[in-house]
């Protein structure tokens, strides 16, 4: 099955061009990094999966195939994430497709969100990091190493759900913003704010009942981002995660199709505002994966149940526009952040475990 699966996700199309770059020489003046919490290569990559539509943990299998569904995985993974394909895919570069042999993995070994977090923003793994209730994160991050930087410091934001994120990326530590939680003590930025958010939070319909209103989190981010116009964000989505541990598929997949929504009017307002304009780097990841087989691992991630292999896209000035990287090569989440630190031109503190870019988007960085 799962054969199968990986050899019907092969299309014939262009080698990965590693020579190529593309876009402005300069570096990005702006990063944005959006994560999709526990949203799975399997979807990402393949679309619909169908022994999930014949699952117990798929309500209304004929609406989603209707709304997602396709007659190959290219299609339906771009019904489900139009943005993401069209023009991620086309103007950046995306990696760990295993139809290619490109696995993305996460080198901590726990694979859940903290240390999958922790991974994405220090570079490298540290095995003390255990736990989601793990205290602020002793170990230099990538919001350190843009925060001794001027062009950054003082402007930088994170928004979400979680509550763990501002330990995660040390937010007192770098002077970072932080909106989570929708709690009035967070968001120091807009004070007023949050207490409308939580008047909205008890309005959703039944059916939502204890989803983790991604759209609260956007709507604030856009907020904030209009208003003070920050050069460095996080923003982190949960109802993917949220959902598959529910073991809701339906809205699982209907969340991932949100956030590509949020990724579309997000872009479309960096290409309309001047100061951001073809001067943001824009990075889409996750922080773990979820089990595969048998079908009722779907529901979680862990050593137990699987989560290993995750994704990540980016675009923006000095990533290549090569699309899906087609190298049966294996590619690491530590890699992230050294990657991201060498295209805003800031450095991660020297570490003898700081892991290497990667090389598909550096190579590009090189030839500039
Ligand atoms: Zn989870």
């Amino acid at each position: 099955m799962l054969k199968n699966l990986i050899l019907s996700l092969v299309i014939p199309a262009p080698f990965f061009n590693t020579g190529a770059a593309q876009g402005p020489a300069s570096s990005p003046e702006n990063l944005i990094i959006v994560t999709l919490d526990g949203y799975r290569w399997q979807e990402f990559f393949g679309g619909l999966q169908q022994k999930m539509l014949e699952s117990r943990y798929c309500h209304q299998p004929e609406l989603l195939q209707r709304d997602f569904g396709a007659d190959t995985p290219q299609e339906s993974r771009r019904r489900i994430m139009p943005f993401m394909w069209d023009v991620i895919a086309r103007q950046g570069v995306v990696l760990g497709n295993p139809a290619y042999g490109s696995r993305h993995n996460l080198r901590n070994p726990y694979w859940f969100s903290y240390p999958g977090y922790s991974e994405l923003f220090c570079g490298r793994v540290d095995k003390k990091i255990n736990s989601n209730g793990y205290r602020r994160n002793p170990n230099f991050t990538l919001f350190d190493a843009l925060a001794a930087d001027a062009r950054f410091r003082g402007r930088m934001a994170i928004f979400g759900t979680w509550n763990a994120f501002p330990r995660i990326i040390n937010a007192w530590r770098n002077g970072t913003d932080y909106f989570v939680d929708l709690s009035p003590d967070s968001g120091s930025g807009l004070r007023s704010r949050p207490l409308h958010f939580r008047t909205y939070w008890t309005r959703p319909p039944a059916s939502f009942a204890g989803a983790e209103k991604d759209t609260f989190t956007f709507r604030f981010a856009m907020e904030y981002i209009t208003r003070f116009k920050p050069r460095v964000v996080h923003i982190g989505f949960d109802e993917t995660d949220h959902f598959g541990h529910s073991g809701h598929y339906d809205h699982y997949i209907r969340a991932a199709h949100l956030q590509d929504a949020y990724l579309r009017y997000l872009w479309d307002w960096i290409q309309d505002v001047p100061e951001y304009r073809n001067k943001t780097l824009l990075v889409v990841t996750t922080d773990h994966g979820r089990g595969e087989d048998p079908v009722e691992k779907w529901q979680h991630h862990n050593r137990r149940h699987g989560g290993r292999e995750v994704w990540v896209a980016m675009m923006g000035p000095g990533v290549p526009a090569a699309g899906e990287w087609q190298q049966p090569a294996d590619t690491w989440q530590e890699q992230v952040a050294p990657t991201l630190a060498a295209l805003m031109g800031v450095h991660m503190k020297p570490h003898k475990k700081l892991a290497q870019p990667l090389e598909p988007v550096i190579k590009g960085l090189e030839k500039q």
